[in-house]
C-alpha cells in the first residue's frame, strides 16, 4: 500500500488485495469478472498472471487495487507467505453449492491471520449464487459466520456478475477508510 503526491496535486493509492479459498470456488473468475468483465466456463487452474490492477474513484482520488489470484497452488495447501505479504484486503471465497469449501473458511482465515501483520479488510464471499437449485450452504450460515469472525459478507455470482463489483468495492473502500 502506498500513498504519494503526484504532479498535479492528486493523491494516488495502491492497495494489495488477495483472493483465497479452496480450489474451484471461483476465485479466478471473480477476478476476471471484476477486472475485465469476463467469465471462463472452462478456466484452467493457472491463468498465467499473478495479479490484475483495477482503479476506482473515491472522494475524487484514484484508488488502484492490485488484486492477487493464486495460480492453483491452493490445491496443495501451499499458498506462500509471499502471496500474503503487504496485503491490506482479502476476499475469502467459498462455493455455496459445496459445504466442504465453507468448512475450509476457518482454515483460510487462520492462514491469513498468520501471514498478515496489519489490519486487513476482510470479506467472506459465498460464490455461485446463480446455482440456487443445488445450494448446500444457506445465506444465514454465511452471514452468521461472517458476523462471528468480524467480516463483511456477500453472496456473488461470477457467472451472472451479481454483487461482484460491489464485493470488491466494499473491501477497497474499507481499506481506504482505514488509511485516510
Ligand atoms: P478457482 O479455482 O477458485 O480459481 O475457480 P475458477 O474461477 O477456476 O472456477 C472454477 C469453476 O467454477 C469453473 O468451471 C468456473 O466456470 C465455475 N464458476 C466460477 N464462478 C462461478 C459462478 O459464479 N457460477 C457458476 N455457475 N460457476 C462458476
Ligand atoms: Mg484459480
Amino acid at each position: 500500500m502506498s500513498s504519494s503526491d503526484e504532479e498535479g496535486g492528486g493523491e494516488e493509492y495502491l492497495f494489495k488485495i488477495v483472493i483465497i479459498g479452496d480450489s474451484a470456488v471461483g476465485k479466478s473468475n471473480l477476478l476476471s469478472r471484476y477486472a475485465r468483465n469476463e467469465f471462463n466456463p472452462h478456466s484452467k487452474a493457472t491463468i498465467g498472471v499473478e495479479f490484475q490492477t483495477q482503479s476506482m474513484d473515491i472522494d475524487g482520488k484514484e484508488v488502484k487495487a492490485q488484486i492477487w489470484d493464486t495460480a492453483g497452488q491452493e490445491r496443495f495447501r501451499a499458498v506462500t507467505s509471499a502471496y500474503y505479504r503487504g496485503a491490506v484486503g482479502a476476499l475469502v471465497v467459498y462455493d455455496i453449492t459445496r459445504r466442504s469449501t465453507f468448512d475450509s473458511v476457518s482454515r483460510w482465515l487462520d492462514e491469513l491471520n498468520t501471514h498478515s501483520d496489519t489490519t486487513v479488510a476482510r470479506m467472506l464471499v459465498g460464490n455461485k449464487c446463480d446455482l440456487e437449485s443445488i445450494r448446500d450452504v444457506t445465506v444465514e450460515e454465511g452471514k452468521s459466520l461472517a458476523e462471528s469472525e468480524g467480516l463483511f459478507f456477500m453472496e456473488t455470482s461470477a457467472l451472472d456478475a451479481t454483487n461482484v463489483k460491489t464485493a470488491f468495492e466494499i473491501v477497497i473502500k474499507e481499506i481506504y477508510n482505514n488509511v485516510s
